[in-house]
C-alpha cells in the first residue's frame, strides 16, 4: 500500500464472531515498522469494536493508525508473532549449546512436511536409582494463533536449562517432556485456530488420523507410550493456550468426585499463584463441558491414572490485574516469558511441597525470592505521538469463563 507522510488510515478487520473481546476492554493490535522492529501496542483509543449489520451482524475491530515515516514499511498483527522460522532457529541455538541434560529430537512431520519438535530436559545420571524420575509433558500452539503461549514455553525451556540452581534440581528429579508447537503447518499458514485441513486440533484427541492429523496422532501415541512406562511416572500434562476474552494467566482442569482428588489437583495452580503475580487462583476453574471432551486435558485426564493432573493453562492476549493495581498491565513478549520460567520453578514447589524433592538446594534468597514482574506499561509514545491507557478497562473482573480453548 502506498501511502505519504503523516496519512491517516482507517482499518477495517471483519468477521469477529464473539460479543465478548478484549478489545472492549483496551486490547489493541501491535505493530512495527523498519526503523521500529519491537512490536508495540498500538495507542488504545484509536481502536473500536462494534457490530455491524453491513457484515452480518458481526463484529468489526477498525482501528486508524498515522503512517508517520515513509520509507518506513509497516507490519500489524493480532499479537506478538512467534513464528515456526523463530521456533526453528531458538531450537537451533539451544542444540548448538550441546547440553547434557537437553535433547531434541523430530518426534514427527506436520502435513506440510514441518518438523514437530520434542525436546527433553534432565539431568544425564540418575541420582537416586531406587526413585522413579517424575515427567512432566508440556505441549503449545495446538492453537496457531495463540502465539503468547510459545513466549510462555520458550520462558519455561529457557529456565529449565539455565544454571540456576532451581532447574538444577528439578533436571535431577524430573524429566520435561515439551512439544513447543503442535500445529506447526496452522502456525506457518498464519490460520487462527485451525489446521491445514481445518481441523481444530484440540477437538481430536479420541481419535486422531495419522494423516490427518499426523502431529496430534504423534504427541498422543508418545503420551500413552509414557504413560505405561514403569521407568518413569508421568504426573503432569499441560497445554499451553491463550485467551482472547479473559485477563491474566489462569488454568482449567477436570472434575473429579473424589474431594481429595480436587484438592490436589489445585496444588499446583495455587502455588503458581504464589509465584507468578499475573497468574490467578480465582479465574482457575475446573470443568466437564461436553464441547471440551476431544481437548487434551479432558481426554489425557481420563487416560492417565489418578496421580496425574491434566491442565490447560490460559493467558489473555491483553493484561493481567497486579495485586494492588487498579488498571490492566498489558503483556510484554518479556511478560508472557516470566509466566513461563514462573510456571517451570512451581515444579519445585510443588515436588518440595510432596516431599518428593527434599534435598535442598543452595538458594541465596535473592533468588528465591518472588521474581516480581515489571508493573511498567510499555512506552509506545513513538506512535501517533499518544500513549495507551487503560480508559476501557472498566468492566476486567470476574468474566464468565467463555471457553476459549
Ligand atoms: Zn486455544
Amino acid at each position: 500500500m502506498f501511502t505519504f507522510v503523516f496519512q491517516r488510515v482507517i482499518f477495517n478487520i471483519v468477521n469477529f464472531s464473539k460479543t465478548k473481546s478484549l478489545y472492549r476492554d483496551g486490547m489493541s493490535p501491535v505493530v512495527k515498522s523498519t526503523s521500529r522492529p519491537k512490536w508495540q501496542r498500538l495507542p488504545t483509543k484509536n481502536v473500536y469494536y462494534y457490530r455491524c449489520p453491513d457484515h452480518r451482524r458481526n463484529y468489526v475491530m477498525s482501528f486508524a493508525f498515522c503512517f508517520d515515516r515513509e520509507d518506513d514499511v509497516y507490519q500489524f498483527a493480532y499479537c506478538y508473532p512467534y513464528t515456526y522460522t523463530r521456533l526453528q532457529h531458538y531450537l537451533d541455538s539451544l542444540e548448538r549449546r550441546n547440553l547434557d541434560y537437553l535433547q531434541r529430537e523430530q518426534l514427527g512431520l506436520s502435513v506440510q512436511q514441518r518438523r514437530l519438535d520434542l525436546l527433553t530436559i534432565t539431568s544425564p545420571a540418575q541420582q537416586n536409582p531406587e526413585k522413579v524420575k517424575k515427567l512432566v509433558v508440556l505441549t503449545a500452539r495446538v492453537h496457531p494463533g495463540e502465539s503468547p503461549a510459545s513466549f510462555i514455553c520458550q520462558g519455561v525451556i529457557d529456565f529449565l536449562v539455565s544454571q540456576h540452581p532451581v532447574a538444577q534440581t528439578l533436571r535431577d528429579h524430573v524429566i520435561f517432556k515439551i512439544v513447543p508447537m503442535l500445529n506447526p503447518d496452522g502456525v506457518y499458514l498464519g490460520n487462527y485456530r485451525c489446521s491445514l485441513m481445518g481441523f481444530d486440533l484440540n477437538r481430536h484427541w479420541q481419535e486422531p488420523s495419522p494423516w490427518a492429523h499426523p502431529t496430534l496422532h504423534a504427541v498422543k501415541q508418545l503420551i500413552v507410550q509414557l504413560s505405561q512406562d514403569p521407568k518413569v511416572g508421568l504426573e503432569f500434562y499441560i497445554d499451553v493456550h491463550a485467551h482472547s476474552t479473559m485477563m491474566n494467566g489462569f488454568m482449567y482442569g477436570n472434575v473429579f468426585e473424589e474431594e481429595e482428588r480436587v484438592q490436589r489437583q489445585a496444588v499446583f495452580p495455587r502455588l503458581l499463584c504464589h509465584n507468578a503475580p499475573d497468574f490467578s487462583f480465582s479465574n482457575t476453574s475446573f470443568n466437564r463441558d461436553v464441547v471440551k471432551a476431544g481437548t487434551g486435558r479432558r481426554f489425557l485426564g481420563g487416560l492417565l491414572d489418578d496421580t496425574s493432573y491434566c491442565y490447560t493453562l490460559e493467558v489473555s492476549f491483553y493484561s493481567y490485574m497486579a495485586a494492588g493495581s487498579t488498571s490492566p498491565v498489558p503483556y510484554t513478549e518479556d511478560t508472557y516469558m516470566k509466566l513461563g520460567r514462573n510456571v517451570a520453578r512451581t515444579f519445585l514447589d510443588y515436588y518440595r511441597h510432596n516431599n518428593f524433592i527434599d534435598d535442598k538446594p543452595q538458594i541465596p534468597n535473592h533468588i528465591n525470592s518472588m521474581e516480581v514482574l515489571s508493573q511498567g506499561r510499555q512506552g509506545n509514545g513513538n506512535w501517533n505521538g499518544r500513549t495507551s491507557g487503560g480508559e476501557r478497562g472498566a468492566e476486567r473482573k470476574n468474566q464468565s469463563i467463555i471457553g476459549e480453548y
